[in-house]
């Protein structure tokens, strides 16, 4: 039988099989021989070792399409980055930051505006011109007012999704109000237990429907920015693609060099200035790091 690793505890595996249900399995000592270690989100063979009590062992891991590190997830499809129009307000070089993490990944990205009751409709569309203008997808929502959350889902369907953003922003919150069946802690109800939330959590898949799934991840947090070189930075500011070969010297930076066609976008409107500002910023890092 066929299934997918939903969540991962002490050497057991909880697999979903759509139409029977969760299936705790251990993995076969074959794995461990291999060095092969199952991931929440693998697809996997089982035996049935009982039926009724969903009992199984995992025998075989089916070819991953791709592998996070943090969170440890396999076969994830896209990325949806959360982040709050207020409260907290939106870190911009935060969100650029994670943007250029996927584009390295070459994960499919799509972003998320929650909390938009909190500031004006004004307000609102000049933060989502600048990402779409980037030529990414960006949906507004607030998981308080329950506005956005319905049109989100046909974003998310028939995909594995992982939520990335920082603390705070309605990561949980989205996901509740998104899934029908695992009832995760939103900040308010951890804080009435007292308990500290986000701790020791693992990767976990929260089943939206059959083919559908969602993981929530404590502080998306390892940058893989020190995997590149400033001069391909560039190549992960996707809103810098259509410009490709206009800048007047072959190679050009888009720092300081005459005749650069991406300066030219920024002057006319047509690149986000705080968007460049973070270029930048990422450039300077980099150059940096190469001293060491
Ligand atoms: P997470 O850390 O990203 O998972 O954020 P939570 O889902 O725990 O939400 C953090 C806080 O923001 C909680 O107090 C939520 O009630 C609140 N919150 C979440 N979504 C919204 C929203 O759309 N509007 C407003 N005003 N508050 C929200
Ligand atoms: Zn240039």
């Amino acid at each position: 039988m066929q299934g997918k690793i939903i969540k991962g505890i002490a050497g057991f595996y909880y697999i979903y099989v759509i139409g029977s249900g969760i299936y705790e399995c251990r993995a076969k000592g074959i794995f461990r021989k291999e060095k092969k270690k199952p991931l929440v989100g693998d697809d996997v063979c089982i035996e049935i070792l009982d039926e009724e009590k969903q009992l199984g062992n995992l025998t075989e891991i089916l070819p991953r399409k791709n592998e996070l590190v943090r969170p440890a997830v396999a076969n994830v499809d896209q990325v949806l980055i959360v982040l709050a129009a207020e409260d907290p307000k939106p870190n911009l070089a935060l969100l650029d930051r994670l943007l250029l993490t996927m584009e390295i990944q070459e994960l499919p990205v799509k972003i998320c505006i929650n909390k938009e009751d909190l500031i004006s409709a004004e307000s609102l569309k000049i933060l989502t011109d600048m990402y779409t203008r980037c030529g990414y997808s960006v949906t507004a929502v607030s998981a308080f007012t329950k506005e956005g959350i319905k049109p989100l889902l046909p974003l998310l369907e028939g995909y594995t999704t992982v939520i990335a953003g920082p603390s705070g922003v309605g990561k949980s919150s989205i996901t509740n109000l998104l899934q029908n069946e695992v009832v995760m802690e939103t900040g308010e109800i951890s804080h009435k237990l007292g308990g500290g939330r986000h701790t020791t959590r693992h990767a976990q898949l929260i089943r939206i429907n059959e083919n559908t799934f969602l993981c929530d991840t404590p502080g998306f947090s390892s940058f893989l920015t020190e995997n590149i070189e400033k001069e391909e930075l560039k190549n992960y500011f996707i809103e810098f693609r259509p410009y490709e070969g206009e800048c007047r010297f072959q190679g050009c930076a888009h720092v300081h060099e005459p005749g650069c066609r991406i300066k030219q976008a920024l002057e006319e409107g047509s690149i986000s200035k705080n968007r460049y500002k973070n270029y930048l910023m990422l450039y300077e890092e980099l150059k940096e790091k190469k001293r060491y």
